[in-house]
């Protein structure tokens, strides 16, 4: 099944950065490159969690070349939805340094009540943030919602959904819900960000369980944006003006 989904662009990945992450970003770009792989987001853990970076290791990313090993680079952050208001644990400011911006639950850094009420009204909320890109690993017994209002929202607020490789082999639950979630976002025609959410470069650009669901659902191959990283890089340069011709990295500080 890999090789009929072999993502070329992986946009949620993490480094040594946040600690229970063992791989360095160019050990990651490495595995890309030998996987063919065009483009990979590195995305550590926004500051709710209890081993993320400090923010300057966002702050800094000026200094990382735009493209290693012949890998594209985004440099990014998975920030942690933190209420029910959708309130993220980073602001405005701080995400303006992040070219790339995932937007996901984790039990760890959230402190009200999981019901499928308060959930879904999260992710109503943060889908109003202009900076976020994607949802993040949203298949989790955790945080139950509600799929199919919540999926309308998604896609009309123009936000990437995420089918999670890591999520659906290591988290309660989100294996069997995703059956039922992504045939809902089928329906929908949700575009899709098929990501592994590597903790390790091993595990880089390697997607076989949610390739094996996509393909059972046969989900329409255009509306998984992985697949072609020039989808990515688009979004990247119409949302931040990010440009992948040069080595120098035009920011916006205000994106559009
Ligand atoms: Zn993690
Ligand atoms: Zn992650």
């Amino acid at each position: 099944m890999t090789d009929i989904l072999q993502i070329r662009a992986d946009v949620h990945t993490h480094t040594v950065a946040s600690t229970h992450g063992y791989s360095t970003i160019n050990e990651n770009a490495a595995a890309a490159q030998a996987l063919g792989m065009q483009l990979l987001a590195v995305t550590d853990h926004g500051p709710a969690m209890p081993d993320a970076p400090h923010v300057w290791h966002f702050h800094n990313y000026k200094v990382l070349p735009r493209e290693i090993g012949g890998i594209k680079m985004l440099y990014g952050v998975e920030a942690n939805i933190i209420d029910e208001n959708g309130t993220l644990d980073m602001d405005e400011h701080e995400l303006s340094f992040c070219e790339w911006v995932i937007a996901s639950y984790h039990l760890q850094c959230v402190k009200f009540e999981r019901t499928a009420e308060l959930v879904s009204q999260g992710y109503r909320k943060v889908c109003e943030h202009p900076l976020v890109d994607v949802i993040g690993h949203p298949t989790t017994a955790m945080f139950p919602f509600d799929y199919e209002s919540v999926i309308k929202v998604f896609r009309e607020s123009g936000k990437l959904v995420e089918i999670n490789e890591s999520s659906l082999k290591w988290k309660r639950g989100a294996l069997d819900n995703a059956k039922i979630f992504y045939a809902l976002c089928k329906k929908y025609e949700v575009p899709l960000a098929l990501n592994t959410d590597a903790h390790y470069a091993g595990l880089i650009g390697r997607t076989p369980l949610a390739a094996q669901l996509l393909h059972d659902l046969d989900y329409p191959r255009r509306l998984i944006v992985t697949l072609d990283p020039e989808q990515i890089m688009d979004m990247a340069h119409r949302k931040r003006g990010i440009s992948f011709d040069s080595d120098v990295k035009q920011f916006e500080k205000e994106p559009s």
